[in-house]
């Protein structure tokens, strides 16, 4: 049987990462990936925003990993030659009932230490983006935008440089813990497979829960249930309206952050993601929803020609809250919660995971496992 010293199940941006932060040379460290193609899920279905980190409770991992990440990323993007730019956010009110809501958003990012955020009146939000209706907006210039495909290869790089190895079509089935470590049951190409590793890291995003249920003296209660939560978009046809990344007020709870612009390096437009809880992971864009979507987006952009929306892709987040509960925290689980020596678990890396992604690799590596 194969022998290896760590195994890292998923390659997203948080499997990669790690593999990243965690492969030396000497060391084996394999990569495995249910999929064909790295990034085949959420690493691939976001809005590909480095956030500035104002919207979670100051306490919170995603508060402090959103932040530290956000200021690794941008160094990391530098260092590697990853797409990216510093282009701005402005969050919109567009009547006076919502200017205490965005009060509330400053007051909060200055708790979680994001001190750069801008008021802008009336004016200077329509000298900035004339298209936009709104009576008052913050400017966050740390918000900046990615070419995630390319920093996930990026991570991929670097962590084969460090000696690791990337196996797609594989995948892990079952975990058991050994005298010395782990033996981890899949199959690669449809054939079944066996090996032994030290360390084991389940990055499994959406399917992290359904691992962690078939992993031999993981106590159930230990298992932070999973709750699915689609986020659709629709792209703009034709030349973007706007200079900056325009976002409404947030939803209650920050399920989602209401259904926003952004741009792609290439200059693309997209509105979304909504907010839909489902049953299983859907990626599927009705084009019903059309209508739904132009009134959302008039809100803050009355001249909207909704000709121009054209369904785009979807995203699925791993939420560990319910519709309606207070936003649930990143869950990163290793021994001193389990205590099981050897293994952690990634639950709930919704969003700000891409931009945290860096950060939460430092704290794996700082597991003494
Ligand atoms: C709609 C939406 C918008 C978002 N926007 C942003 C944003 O703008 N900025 C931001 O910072 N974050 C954003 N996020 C969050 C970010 O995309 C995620 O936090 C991040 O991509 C999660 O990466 P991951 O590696 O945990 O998961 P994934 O990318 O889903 O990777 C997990 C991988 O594990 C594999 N896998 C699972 N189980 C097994 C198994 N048993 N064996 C083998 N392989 C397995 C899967 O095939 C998959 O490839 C958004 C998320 C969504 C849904």
């Amino acid at each position: 049987m194969d022998k290896i010293d760590r195994l890292i199940i998923g390659a997203g941006a948080l499997g990669l990462a790690c593999a990243a932060r965690l492969a030396k040379p000497g060391e084996s460290t394999l990569i495995v990936d249910n999929e064909k193609l790295i990034g085949s899920h959420t690493s691939s279905r976001n809005s590909e925003v480095i956030h500035a980190g104002i919207y979670y409770a100051a306490d919170s991992l995603k508060a402090q990993l959103c932040l530290e990440g956000r200021d690794r990323l941008y160094a990391w993007c530098e260092k590697y030659h990853v797409p990216h730019q510093r282009i701005g956010k402005l969050l919109v009110a567009v009547n006076d009932a919502e200017r205490s809501n965005l009060a509330a958003i400053a007051e909060n990012a200055k708790a979680c230490d994001v001190n750069d955020l801008q008021s802008i009146s009336q004016q200077q939000l329509h000298s900035l983006e004339p298209a936009v209706r709104g009576v008052e907006a913050l400017l966050s210039p740390s918000t900046g935008i990615i070419d995630s495909h390319t920093y996930l290869q990026s991570l991929l790089a670097r962590a084969e440089h460090n000696g690791a190895q990337l196996v797609l079509d594989t995948r892990i089935e079952r975990l058991e813990p050994t005298s010395d470590g782990w033996l981890a049951h899949g199959s690669s190409g449809g054939e079944p497979f066996s090996l032994h590793t030290q360390q084991v890291l389940n990055a499994g995003g959406l399917f992290a829960q359904q691992l962690a249920h078939n992993t031999h003296g993981l106590s159930a209660d230990l298992i932070p249930t999973l709750h699915l939560c689609q986020g659709r978009y629709f792209s703009y046809s034709g030349r973007s309206p706007f200079s900056h990344l325009i976002y409404p007020m947030p939803e209650a709870n920050a399920t989602g952050l209401g259904i926003h612009a952004t741009l792609d390096l290439a200059g693309q437009l997209r509105f979304g993601p909504d907010t839909r809880y489902v049953e299983q992971v859907d990626y599927s864009v009705d084009p019903g929803l059309l209508e739904p979507f132009a009134q959302a987006i008039r809100r803050y952009f009355p001249k909207l020609d909704s000709s121009r929306l054209v369904p785009g892709y979807s995203g699925v987040r791993p939420k560990l809250s319910r519709l309606g509960e207070p936003a649930a925290d990143f869950v990163i689980q290793t021994s001193t919660d389990h205590g099981l020596q050897g293994l952690i678990n990634l639950f709930g890396i919704e969003s700000p995971g891409l931009t945290a992604s860096l950060a939460i690799a430092e704290r794996v590596a700082g597991v003494n496992l």
